[in-house]
């Protein structure tokens, strides 16, 4: 019998509103595995679920990711077997000890990759692999801005934008963030608080403007960055950072260049077993080849989820949250 030590909300509000609770783990049900989670993902969609900005059932256990070693198989399983290491990028129930689990969400976990890396990091590599791979064909050809270059998704965004050859130009708010982005392969960075991001694009480009925007940040920046797009540009927004964007009037987009916009998200990307299982691979391969490295926030332990929450929030951290069990 496992007992697992779970971080559940009974209603929606600030980083306060979890209880630590200790349940029983029935056995993995047919095409289940139980798995012993060794290391948790904290993501920016768990506190739009916690806040209530995202619709939740009640009561809930939140999360998307973790990696852990499978405990034991439910009939049927046979892609998978007792101790193998494995993760999951979005499966709901994440904060716990132990939980058993659907093997369709599951993908295997290279030797090479340690468990807070792949925690910390794979929702928002297998974001950056839809967003370049699928989504939109990035090439060397194209001139991208990536908002918060410096962030989980813009730390990896920059270094596989740089592996493509595209041409990078990312904002951040500070002067150490702006080393980081640098250091990630950004060609050119903005502090955007202290210059306004259209002009300093318009300088960079010498008017061109760029291919794509990518914009994570939302609310702050989601209007300016259609300014940044050449005609018949592309603007992925897939974040709310800041809060989401303001209503839209869609004429804009054509006043603006016959814009595209897109708002995704990574369940649309990855609706089925194959869609899984080849964004994490490119993903993982990407990371065990180190053209991306990791660089990891701060470890809390599950009981700290509060903490956790509030690190991933608050804007002069550098480096993802990871939760351990
Ligand atoms: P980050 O580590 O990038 O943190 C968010 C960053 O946004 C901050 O570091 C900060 O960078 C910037 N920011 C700007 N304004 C604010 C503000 N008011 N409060 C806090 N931060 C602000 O987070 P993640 O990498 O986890 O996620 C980035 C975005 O990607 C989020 O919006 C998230 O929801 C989204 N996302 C979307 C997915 C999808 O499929 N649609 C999947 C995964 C993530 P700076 O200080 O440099 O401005």
């Amino acid at each position: 019998m496992y007992k697992s030590l779970s971080a559940n909300i009974y209603q929606t509000g600030d980083s306060r509103v979890f209880k630590l609770e200790t349940s029983v783990i029935d056995p993995p049900k047919p095409n289940q595995v139980l798995l012993k989670q060794t290391a948790i993902g904290v993501n920016y969609i768990d506190t739009y679920f916690r806040s209530g900005l995202y619709p939740v059932e009640l009561p809930a256990t939140l999360g998307d990711e973790a990696v852990g070693i499978i405990e034991q198989v439910g009939e049927g399983v046979s892609e998978f077997s007792a101790g193998q290491r494995v993760a999951y990028p979005a499966a709901k129930g994440a904060y716990t000890q132990y939980r058993t689990i659907d093997t369709k969400e599951l993908v295997p976990v290279p030797d090479g990759v340690d468990d807070k890396t792949v925690a910390a990091s794979l929702l928002r590599g297998m974001t950056v692999e839809y967003l370049f791979c699928r989504l939109y064909k990035l090439t060397a050809n194209d001139t991208i801005l990536i908002h918060a270059a410096a962030g989980g998704v813009g730390q990896i965004a920059c270094q596989w934008a740089r592996a493509i050859g595209a041409t990078v130009i990312g904002t951040v708010s500070s002067a150490e963030k702006a080393q980081t982005a640098k250091l990630n392969g950004c060609n050119f960075v903005i502090n955007y608080r202290e210059q306004d991001f259209v002009e300093a694009v318009n300088d960079i480009t010498k008017g061109e403007k760029v291919d794509v925007v990518y914009d994570g940040v939302g609310k702050d920046t989601f209007m300016k960055s259609l300014d940044c797009l050449r005609v018949r540009g592309l603007m992925v927004s897939f974040g709310n950072a800041s809060g989401k964007p303001d209503p839209l009037d869609v004429l804009e987009l054509s006043k603006k260049g016959s814009l595209y916009l897109t708002r995704p998200t990574l369940y649309h990307y990855t609706r089925n077993r194959e869609e899984i299982l080849e964004s994490a691979a490119r993903y993982l391969n990407m990371l065990e080849k180190s053209r991306i490295k990791i660089q990891i926030g701060e470890t809390f332990a599950l009981s700290d989820v509060t903490k956790a929450h509030d690190y991933l929030v608050q804007r002069n951290r550098i480096g993802s949250p990871v939760l351990i069990p």
